[in-house]
């Protein structure tokens, strides 16, 4: 059984209106996905009713089993707090109570506040100077982390997270998604409900709700070709410039601004991904090769033929490197005397049409 299962779930405001039509899905444990869709397309219902802070007018959900409708009361209640954090794009902090006592506040729930504990998880996400401040004290990026920390303080195994880094700047947006990636990492279950595509492909996997109904699954935004191109080139660049230094997914910045992508490339075989560490598989060196050949080349031309500022090259080659055909990069290949390198000193791939050296 997978952790959570969603059956048919509906949600439905009055006869007329869906919020959640007939949705079916599963998510296993310790799994990232991403619930995209434009506003109103019933992503947060979806959300809220997985929090047992809604219930299904029709279908059901479990999480790790449980029958959310069948909790009440008490055992609800611990169900919410035990098992799941919550993290909200509108911070939701009590005003008057400093970022160490909001924490806290969550712990009520649970057992005994430990403000040693509160301030740990505080300190987990960064704000380990700022447990005594009260909430408009605090940007917006540093209340949204202690919300992260409050989300986390009992260890829950599911985290929601509904548009976390809506109202943030972006130096405050890689702050909040790199302590994501770390919760991912450490086994927790995480659905994020986003509109940004580039926050939902840091997501393993992602689902589509349009009007309430799963449109998609694992949906892929047209140009993803190219993104599988600029990714293999990106492993390949990584093992010319380390060669020998195996590559640490989640360290590997590329790999942690699309997961999703990489999730699909595994599927596809064009890269392995095993405890952690990435690599390329035979047939994803071939396409990288053939990507790096054309673009090194397209780098060539621009540099020996229209004489192109070196510091263009890169930019104008990746423009024009996806819709080289084989035969014009053979043409190109010929006419440039199979050159050896790049303007910039990289080696460019062999290709069918080169002397053997
Ligand atoms: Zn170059
Ligand atoms: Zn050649």
């Amino acid at each position: 059984m997978a952790f959570i299962e969603a059956q048919g779930l509906t949600r439905k405001y009055n006869s007329s209106v869906f919020a959640l039509n007939d949705v079916t899905f599963s998510v296993e444990k310790g799994e990232w996905l991403a619930v995209m869709g434009p506003s109103g397309s019933g992503k947060s219902t979806l959300l809220n009713v997985l929090g047992c802070l809604d219930a299904p007018s029709a279908g059901n959900a479990r999480v790790e089993g449980i029958d959310l409708a069948q909790l009440r009361g008490d055992a609800l209640a611990r169900f919410r707090a035990e098992k799941i954090g919550f993290v909200f794009q509108q911070f939701h902090l009590v005003p008057y109570l400093t970022a160490v006592e909001n924490v806290m506040l969550a712990q009520y729930f649970h057992s005994l506040a430990d403000e040693q504990e509160a301030a740990d998880a505080l300190r987990r996400v960064g704000l380990g100077d700022r447990l005594q401040h009260l909430p408009s004290e605090l940007s917006g990026g540093e209340q949204q982390r202690v919300c992260v920390a409050r989300a986390l303080i009992n260890q829950p195994n599911l985290i929601l997270a509904d548009e976390p880094t809506g109202n943030l700047d972006e130096v405050n947006e890689t702050i909040v998604m790199g302590l994501f990636t770390e919760l991912h990492r450490e086994g927790h279950t995480i659905l994020m409900v986003t509109h940004d595509p580039e926050i939902g492909r840091m997501a393993e996997r992602r689902i589509e709700l349009h009007h309430g109904r799963l449109t998609d699954v694992s949906v892929f935004p047209a140009g993803e070709e190219e993104l599988i191109d600029n990714l293999l080139k990106a492993v390949w660049h990584a093992y010319e410039d380390f060669p020998g230094d195996p590559i640490v997914a989640d360290k590997f910045p590329e790999f942690i601004r699309n997961r999703a992508t990489f999730q699909l490339m595994a599927q596809e075989e064009l890269v392995r991904n095993e405890s952690g560490m990435l690599a390329m598989s035979p047939r994803g060196e071939g396409r990288a090769r053939s990507v790096i050949r054309r673009h090194r080349l397209a780098e060539r031309l621009f540099f020996n033929t229209f004489g192109l500022d070196e510091t263009l090259l890169d930019a104008n080659a990746c423009r024009i490197e996806h819709t080289l055909g084989a035969e014009v990069v053979e043409k190109l290949c010929i006419f440039l005397n199979h050159p050896d390198t790049c303007p910039h000193g990289s080696p460019i791939p062999r290709g069918a049409c080169c002397p053997a050296k």
